[in-house]
């Protein structure tokens, strides 16, 4: 159109009207008749062109294509495609692929449903229907890895761990524990390198052995101390798992703590097991709580009714310090009040009851019976191991956890007191299950499938 061309008038002669097919045929669709350059309703070229035959369509559409779709050529009242048959009269062939256009009436439509773009067209709804397809495929993908599938992680001091990279667990240990109760001068203070250079030695003899995850019970009253423990984790590499929750019973709950309303406290509670605990990025994997001997007290019933709501709301389990059957069963009534599943509660402490009929009823109804006082007195051993093959023996193997309420480091004194070593169970105590009789298999279920089921986080509840 450069160097003096005239530019297109519509009265130009054939030869220049055989050029511009080429260069519009492809971009003639999206004009509509008014603003194309021989259009009709602009005045040029008005020429009816009723000589649409069989002949002319079959050169727009082969033969062979229109067999294949099954369409039979016959007349048509559409428009001719005037490019493609001389005009009597007119100047030349048409500019443009009219049978391209869309219909303009309705008795157009069978015309136009044999044309090149129509069939180009039929496309789109197919891609429309794959793009469709598509984005549902990406939704489902995005939305089942945000959907946390809780049942089968351990949240421990490196975050959350596949049940499947975990082994034997200790389910119930301290690492770190201050009895001195919260107004105590120095309460929860030590020297975090006197305290790694006592307890790692211990921790990694019992790695050495075989445990993956060590539960510290150690929670707020008595001396929680999750940087020491998360620095533990990481020289040692073994997953440690520590607690939100109150400890209750006698004076061990901060004044704080006992004054905090209901729904303070399983917020808290929540933002420690979702967030972390006190800026350290260490998530809390279960609730402590305690009750006292042959009662539950009201501040007890506080606690354990805000830990029920928070582990309904987040899935962890409620582990409570109770040396009673009676205390057990009252605690159950009340986690089921409040809609807690019972798997999510253990009976720490049990062997301290002698009825073990109330240990057998708690079983059937789902809760954890923690066996938790091996090798702190040997001489018991032959008792613990009586009691396990009684609850073996009336169905209740999937409930049973042990451990040794061992360690620990105590801060108020040197050297962090005497510490009892964590190896008892595994060096000790499990040969005497096995000479008692107990198979291999459930040893394994004992120490491992166990533990780790009960400490697992259970899915969204909310
Ligand atoms: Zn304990």
């Amino acid at each position: 159109m450069m160097n003096g061309s005239k530019p297109f008038s519509g009265r130009s002669s054939g030869a220049e009207f055989k050029a511009e097919p080429a260069k519009t045929a492809g971009v003639l669709f999206p004009l509509t008749p008014a603003l194309s350059p021989r259009s009709p309703r602009r005045g040029r070229n008005i020429r009816p062109c009723f000589d649409n035959t069989t002949e002319v369509r079959s050169r727009v559409l082969p033969k062979r294509k229109t067999k294949k779709r099954g369409l039979q050529p016959q007349r048509s009242n559409f428009p001719a495609p005037c490019h493609l048959s001389p005009s009597p009269g007119g100047e030349g062939w048409g500019e443009g692929k009219r049978s391209d256009l869309p219909p303009q009436t309705h008795d157009d439509s069978r015309n136009w449903q044999t044309s090149r773009v129509y069939r180009q067209s039929r496309g789109f709804p197919h891609l429309v229907m794959k793009t469709r397809l598509c984005v549902v495929f990406l939704l489902l993908v995005v939305t089942s890895c945000a959907v946390p599938r809780h049942g089968r992680l351990l949240q421990t001091t490196d975050g959350p761990v596949g049940l499947s990279r975990i082994g034997l667990v200790l389910p119930h240990e301290h690492i770190f524990t201050d009895l001195r109760g919260p107004d105590a001068p120095g309460y929860g203070q030590a020297d975090a390198n006197d305290v790694v250079r006592v307890m790692k030695p211990l921790l990694e003899e019992v790695k050495a052995q075989g445990v993956d995850v060590l539960v510290e019970c150690t929670t707020i009253g008595v001396g929680r101390n999750v940087s020491v423990l998360a620095r533990l984790a990481k020289e040692t590499g073994l997953r440690i798992v520590v607690p939100t929750g109150v400890y209750g019973r006698a004076n061990f709950a901060p004044k704080a703590y006992k004054e905090m309303k209901e729904h303070e406290l399983t917020r808290w509670m929540i933002k420690e097991i979702r967030e972390g605990i006190e800026g350290t990025g260490v998530k809390a994997g279960f609730i402590k709580i305690a009750s006292s001997e042959k009662e539950l007290k009201p501040l007890e019933q506080k606690f354990l009714r805000t830990a029920a709501r928070a582990a309904r709301e987040t899935g962890v389990v409620i582990a409570s310090h109770t040396t009673s059957g009676d205390v057990a069963v009252l605690q159950a009534d009340i986690l089921e009040e409040e809609h807690l599943p019972l798997d999510r509660f253990i009976w720490v402490h049990s062997q301290a009851e002698p009825d073990l009929r109330i240990h057998k009823q708690l079983a059937a109804r789902g809760v954890y019976i923690e066996i938790d006082s091996i090798g702190g007195s040997p001489k018991d051993d032959e008792k613990l191991i009586a009691t396990i093959k009684e609850l073996i023996a009336t169905g209740h193997r999937n409930r049973i956890l042990l451990s040794q309420d061992a360690g620990w480091y105590n801060p108020g004194q040197a050297n962090g007191g005497q510490q009892r070593p964590y190896t008892y169970l595994l060096g000790t105590f499990v040969p005497k299950l096995r000479a008692s009789g107990l198979d291999a298999e459930t040893i394994r279920i004992l120490t491992v499938e166990n533990p780790r089921r009960a400490f697992a986080l259970a899915p969204w509840r909310k």
